[in-house]
């Protein structure tokens, strides 16, 4: 792009101003480097990054091309999984769509490795990568929302926490994950599962365009009209496509006072707990949301706990929620009328940044008898690891396995297996608890959510099932040379 041009613009004396770090225009001298750098290339090849192609890649992005030793070098690279140490050859921080672009070219270009990073949140790490160029969009997270249009607009780095305060804000929402420190760019791109999800959907149900640059470059604007095939793939299909830069989603009048909260039960009621909710779940309303997660907490012990919001009447969901507080005797009943963001945010100090952690899933297709039994055969008591479940049906499965790229609609639920410790000694270990506790239940699995996947890379032909073969095949059209591979990764046809 013509650098003079961008720098006459407002957008960029504002943003200058906004990240002081990367000076005036011309300016960068943090960015530049004293000697051609050593990179890898896609297929791992040793490369060689010319300094005069550096500089002129730092002289066209309006954010800092960082190389280690820069003050925010650090920073950037590090993600939430502290499992994760690597250092890119080249951090571009972008803050514009062309800012995206030129790094995407310049990657192209060079066959240079390449990782996208939004939130940060990749269990496997796929946001970062040794020796390549990262992609940094954590500067680009604005969300907006407009009461009138029913539509919310929210950059590729922004957080769900934004998306969720920016709605909120205006009487709306819609689906967002449970941790509000997660990004909404491979949270989006990978689905989407959040407690509103069996009223509105996933995410990518509520996805109505993306700004996309794709390895040519290009930035293009996907919905249902324009480049529909995109728009189907990057609905599922990750960040296999391109870097989306913009997500514009449909949002809802919503009241954020909801009957929600947390009820406890000790371990040694689990199979009544359980029993009680394998049967009940079917018939719940698309306004409740709850949930089986087992664990051990640090004051409470090794407990069972069921997740209840209710985005409907209070009234209402105060008598659908009876028959469950009947059962056993809680040792605590947190469900009120409370804010919305209440639970948004309960998690949030748990599952934070820097932690190591492992996780695996399986989208079970029914609670059934047989998983009640497993569940509570295998519970591991252990303050490392718990399972959690994300629970689907109501509008997840209106949608149909083909309709987007995301295949699993008809799962009831999706048991997810973490375990999270701080010692690096530990990892081992910890990698370990979550493989057992996946193993014993593994037998349920109907498959599995990639988001929420260490292992996913070797399987990701027969977890798309009957979208793999046309996500190949667009994937070919919009990256031939696989430059998006960090991710679980759908090679061209
Ligand atoms: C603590 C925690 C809680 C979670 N809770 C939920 C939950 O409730 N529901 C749920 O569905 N999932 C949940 N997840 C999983 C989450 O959806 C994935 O980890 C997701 O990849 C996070 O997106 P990110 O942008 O933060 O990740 P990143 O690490 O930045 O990226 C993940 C992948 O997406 C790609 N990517 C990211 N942004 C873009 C973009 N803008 N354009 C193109 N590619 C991009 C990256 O290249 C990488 O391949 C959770 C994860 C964690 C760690």
């Amino acid at each position: 792009m013509d650098r003079r041009s961008f720098c006459k613009t407002t957008l960029a004396a504002s943003m200058a101003a906004a990240y002081p770090l990367i000076g005036g225009c011309g300016q960068k001298t943090a960015t530049e480097a004293d000697t051609s750098i050593r990179a890898v290339s896609l297929d791992g090849a040793e490369i060689e990054l010319e300094k005069a192609a550096i500089k002129e890649l730092g002289e066209a992005l309006s954010g800092p091309v960082m190389l280690s030793g820069h003050p925010d070098y650090d920073g950037a690279r590090q993600i939430w999984n502290g499992m994760h140490d690597k250092r890119p050859a080249l951090i571009a921080r972008c803050l514009t769509s062309e800012d995206v672009s030129n790094a995407v070219t310049f990657a192209r270009e060079r066959e240079l490795l390449v990782a996208v990073r939004g939130g940060g949140h990749s269990w496997p790490g796929k946001s970062v990568c040794d020796d390549g160029l990262m992609i940094d969009l954590s500067h680009m997270r604005n969300v907006e929302a407009n009461a009138e249009t029913r539509r919310a607009f929210a950059g590729g780095g922004a957080l769900l926490g934004h998306l969720d305060d920016a709605t909120l804000a205006k009487g709306l929402v819609t689906t967002a994950g449970v941790v509000s420190h997660t990004g909404v760019g491979g949270y989006t791109l990978g689905g989407g599962f959040g407690r509103l999800n069996r009223k509105y959907g996933l995410t990518i149900d509520n996805l109505r365009s993306a700004e996309i640059i794709t390895a040519d470059g290009q930035v293009r604007t996907v919905s249902e009209e324009q480049d529909a095939d995109l728009f189907w793939a990057i609905r599922g299909g990750g960040g296999n496509f391109g870097v989306v830069t913009q997500f514009e989603y449909e949002v809802h009048p919503f009241d954020r006072n909801v009957l929600s909260g947390l009820i406890v039960w000790p371990i040694d009621q689990a199979p009544d707990v359980l029993d009680f909710y394998a049967g009940w779940q079917e018939g719940l309303s698309r306004e409740m949301y709850t949930g089986p997660a087992m664990l051990t907490h640090p004051e409470a012990g090794n407990v069972i706990a069921m997740e209840v919001v209710y985005n409907g009447d209070p009234a209402q969901g105060e008598k659908e929620l009876a028959p469950l507080r009947a059962i056993g005797s809680p040792i605590d009943d947190g469900v009120k009328v409370q804010d919305y963001k209440v639970l948004q945010t309960h998690e949030d100090a748990t599952v934070a940044h820097g932690i190591r952690s492992y996780a695996k899933n399986a989208m079970v297709g029914e609670f059934s008898q047989g998983l009640v039994d497993d569940m509570v055969d295998s519970y591991i008591a252990d303050p490392r690891a718990a399972i959690f479940t994300h629970t689907c049906g109501g509008a997840v499965s209106d949608v149909g396995e083909t309709d987007t790229a995301f295949p699993h609609r008809n799962a009831e639920t999706m048991l997810v297996f973490f375990t999270g410790w701080m010692d690096p000694a530990q990892d081992a270990e910890g990698k370990q608890l979550c493989r057992d506790w996946h193993a014993a239940l593994e037998k349920h699995s109907g498959g599995y959510y990639d988001n929420i996947e260490q292992e996913g890379d070797t399987r990701v032909a027969r977890n798309f099932g009957p979208n793999y073969d046309r996500l190949r095949q667009i994937k070919s059209e919009y990256d031939p040379g696989n430059l998006f591979r960090l991710n679980s990764n759908i090679e061209p046809a």
